[in-house]
């Protein structure tokens, strides 16, 4: 539910004390971790409307990009760097679309997802109405998250 619709519950989950990332709430099923960075998670989960779909979850609580101090919002921003530059290679995309939202959970986190000529949502952004999961074939998740993990650990490893 986005605020639109509980503005109660969305002012709550705004603060720390109340906000269900920081407080660990149970995750989604099926969630993967991808790869835990020094600011963020980047995370994925199978039931997504559109393949290779990740997010970038920042740690420490912040609700808005202009709440974090320079240090982690460009650390931040690298890390967004090295899962953009991994999701293209794995996924082939002709272009990756990054979306910060917040307006069902507040806390800090960008959506990643890879484009291609042919997917679901010509000229539009991503609309989760219009697809309903699975989109991924038996296998092909698991592979996914194979192929990011090593993606992101190979450029993790050029910038040493
Ligand atoms: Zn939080």
């Amino acid at each position: 539910m986005s605020f639109h619709q509980d503005f109660e519950e969305w002012e709550r989950f705004c603060r720390r004390e109340s906000c269900p990332v920081c407080q660990n709430w149970p995750e989604p099923e099926d969630h993967v971790t991808i790869q835990e960075f020094p600011t963020s998670w980047l995370i994925a989960h199978p039931r997504v409307c559109l393949r290779g779909t990740c997010c970038l979850l920042l740690k420490p609580h912040a609700v808005e990009l202009y709440d974090l101090a320079d240090p982690d919002l460009l650390t931040f921003m690298r890390e967004a760097q090295i899962c953009a530059r991994a999701l293209k290679g794995v996924t082939g995309a002709v272009k990756i679309n990054y979306e910060i939202h917040g307006n069902t959970v507040p806390h800090l986190h960008m959506h990643l997802f890879p484009r291609h000529r042919d997917d679901a949502f010509p000229g539009a952004p991503i609309d989760f109405r219009q697809v309903t999961p699975p989109v991924y074939r038996e296998g092909e998740f698991a592979a996914f998250v194979t192929a990011m993990r090593a993606a992101v650990s190979g450029l993790l490893a050029e910038r040493r």
